[in-house]
């Protein structure tokens, strides 16, 4: 690695990617923005001049799908929800310098700029190539509009997205047996001009930058496998209104295209309400080319507002700007490969860090939005409890590129022993001493051993920023506050006080200045209580203007008495929350004839109400043909997710003759762990297939898209053959 530790000479931005116009807010999707902040605070706390930008993407196909259904148009409905966003986030404390939209005037005109350098550049070539067409609707079929077969793995596709599956990005024209999601149709395959932007030109270059980018393992490794390969240039255009406009090509470039049109293609036929092959004139682009630029448009719009003094947009973005991207670890592909290549073509900097977290389970099962099974973020704070507490259990429950479990049950425990226990006890327990014998901060010396003990929690908090782990610069407070209470144990100040006043005020002036440094280090995990604690310390201004060193200078001579920062949570509570959310997913289960479990993450869920059945086919199979399936009966010895892919487990079977690793994409269907001793049926002889570099040896056979898994009615062993 290349980069120089932070904090650098250089402006940092911080981005988050950017959320899906298109849905309400879980507070599984607040883990990168939650990250995202809380790395951003700790930038500047260490020094650092850092913006702190992101927007809401408003394009793409799922916004217009879903503003059809509504019957309003697609800004009306991408701008209702971004405008939610925008006012959810500060309520947890994640505070954007800005957040801005793609569709603002910003973004539009930098991204139309940034396409045609990249035109100017030689990176863009216009390609025929076959794009999904629905005759009935008379309708061109990008993206969300178009389902079939994924032509790498198989699964079940979307027409951008193996997201069921493999995981790959899809081309248009990739997808096979395409079905249109307007009509429900099969759709057939029409020759249409398009934009491509050669990524492959820049292979080499990306191949370095893969070796100097820094951030989670994920993001640097799992890139490789593409980066290596043989890179697949990206058509970055779509038919379609929705979206920013293809810039007008230049003069030069008009006369070159008007040549090769005369050249046989008929252009001026619009009878059918869609473009004729060879006019680029209506194409949008593809959302995946304005959405990351909104991270530059939204460093704009922030250096517009306080002035390029206090941040300096272009020196982080064409200078010398250190760049960390957090994201969904959906989105590497996207961000290691697509956009790196893209601004380096445009000539931008670079990303210097990419930070890609695990997704949020929910009791050990995804979170389905259509199901109602989540804890919404409105939910939570109108429960009544506090952003910080979140924020601490997203932040610290497990390395940032680690899934993260949520359950009522364990936010409960985390917060009673950790934030109450450990760190609300020291702070409470160590002032009203203070308060109570010494109305403050009494007069003497910090001792050494606690002006050591807090340099020590500073390096942490500083190498936690270095290493992208905000698990570790969160803990390095957690752990002084666990020192603090051994410390205080130890020195027993309450039998110094009559004995020897003066060493009761020693130990008692370390423990405030230990309160401060957790004041300091902990607020860009926890803002809101450590500005609360920063008050009662008898501070002035915001926990925000202070950098490291405050954890070193005396606190006010005098304070007020403390009051105890965080609650317990009662058992009861627990059970209370526990009951109102199973019935909840009981009550919309009854409610709707809704099966679709889109059990994702991100927030571009399916919301699709009702599953229409496939007719059966009218080609019926012989039954030589049905014998030549070996389907038996197995038993799941083993099953654990695969890294890196959302969806896929890796199962041992047990098919009696034999065992066998089998892949499947269950992962956030069903709890893993209690998958074991599971009868299942498999079928046997189907070709070896490799998903995410792992073999599997069969297939698992499951119904639907929730992957309800085949078992056996009665007591067949395994290896039993299934006829
Ligand atoms: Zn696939």
């Amino acid at each position: 690695m290349s980069h120089e530790d932070f904090p650098t000479e250089n402006p940092a931005v911080v981005t988050c990617g950017l959320p899906y116009a298109n849905g309400d807010l879980h507070i599984g999707h607040l883990r990168t923005y939650v990250g995202g902040d809380i790395y951003s605070r700790s930038l500047r706390t260490l020094g650092q001049q850092t913006a702190f930008v992101s927007g809401s993407d408003m394009h793409g196909t799922p916004v217009a799908v879903n503003a059809e259904k509504e019957g309003v148009t697609p800004e009306e409905f991408a701008l209702r929800h971004h405008e939610k966003y925008e006012a959810t986030f500060p309520r947890f404390n994640i505070e954007f310098d800005n957040y801005g939209h793609t569709h603002d005037e910003t973004n539009t005109e930098l991204t139309q700029e940034i396409v045609r350098t990249l035109e100017a550049e030689g990176y863009v070539y216009e390609k025929e190539i076959p794009v999904a067409y629905d005759p009935d609707a008379d309708q061109w079929l990008p993206d969300r509009f178009v389902e079939g077969a994924c032509p790498y793995c198989g699964a079940h596709a979307r027409g951008d997205e193996c997201d069921e599956g493999c995981g790959r990005h899809l081309e248009p024209g990739e997808i096979e047996d395409p079905t249109s999601t307007l009509t429900g149709n099969a759709a057939e395959y029409r020759e249409r001009e398009h934009k491509f932007f050669a990524v492959s030109d820049l292979q080499d270059y990306l191949q370095e930058f893969i070796d100097r980018l820094e951030g989670t393992s994920n993001a640097q490794n799992q890139p490789r496998e593409w980066i290596e390969g043989e890179l697949q240039d990206w058509c970055i255009t779509r038919d379609m209104d929705w979206g920013i406009d293809y810039p007008g090509v230049s003069e030069s470039a008009e006369d070159s295209e008007a040549d090769q049109t005369e050249s046989g293609r008929d252009e001026g036929d619009e009878s059918d309400g869609s473009s004729s092959p060879s006019d680029t004139s209506d194409l949008v682009l593809y959302v995946w080319v304005d959405a990351p630029i909104e991270y530059i448009s939204s460093t704009k719009q922030y250096t517009e507002r306080v002035g390029a003094d206090t941040f300096d947009w272009e020196a982080a973005w064409k200078e010398s700007g250190d760049i960390v991207h957090i994201i969904g670890r959906d989105i590497i592909q996207h961000h290691t490969v697509f956009w790196p290549a893209m601004l380096r073509g445009a000539g931008y900097v670079e990303p210097r860090a990419v930070m890609a977290s695990g997704f949020i389970t929910l009791n050990g099962k995804g979170f389905s939005t259509s199901r109602n099974r989540a804890v919404w973020a409105d939910e939570y704070l109108d429960e009544g409890f506090h952003p910080d507490l979140l924020r601490y259990y997203l932040a610290t429950n497990g390395g940032f590129q680690q899934d993260v479990d949520f359950s009522w049950s364990k936010f409960k425990d985390r917060v009673n022993s950790e934030l109450v226990g450990t760190v609300g006890n020291f702070l409470y327990r160590s002032m009203l001493f203070a308060y109570r014998n010494f109305e403050g901060t009494p007069d003497a010396e910090v001792s050494e051993e606690v002006e050591a003990r807090i340099q020590e929690a500073i390096d942490e908090f500083e190498a936690g920023i270095n290493d992208y782990s905000v698990r570790k610069s969160g803990n390095a407070a957690v752990r002084l506050a666990q020192f603090g209470n051994e410390y205080i144990q130890r020195n027993e100040p309450w039998k110094l006080t009559d004995e020897d006043p003066e060493a009761a005020a020693q130990v008692i002036r370390d423990c405030v200045q230990i309160a401060k440094a957790i004041a300091v280090l902990f607020f860009p995990v926890a803002p809101g209580k450590m500005q609360a604690l920063w008050e009662q310390l008898g501070e002035d201004g915001s926990v925000a203007d202070t950098r490291v060193d405050a954890a070193f200078e005396a606190p006010p001579a005098s304070f007020g008495e403390p009051e105890a920062l965080f609650e317990k949570i009662e058992d009861e509570r627990v059970e209370e929350l526990n009951e109102k959310l199973e019935a909840r997913v009981a009550e919309t289960e009854s409610e709707s004839d809704e099966s679709d479990e889109d059990a994702e993450k991100d927030m571009d869920a399916d919301t699709d109400a009702d599953i229409d059945f496939e007719p059966i086919a009218d080609d019926r199979i012989s039954f030589e043909d049905f014998q030549e399936l070996d389907i038996r009966v197995g038993e799941i010895v083993a099953a654990e997710g695969i890294d890196g892919a959302d969806k896929l487990a890796k199962l041992t079977v047990d098919i009696g003759v034999e065992e066998r690793q089998i892949v499947a994409g269950i992962k956030q269907l069903h709890d893993l762990d209690s998958l074991s001793g599971s009868k299942v049926i498999i079928v046997a002889n189907l070709e070896k297939a490799e998903l995410f570099g792992v073999e599997s040896n069969g297939m698992l056979l499951a119904a639907g898209d929730e992957a309800d898994i085949l078992t056996t009615h009665g007591d067949a062993v395994p290896g039993t053959k299934v006829q």
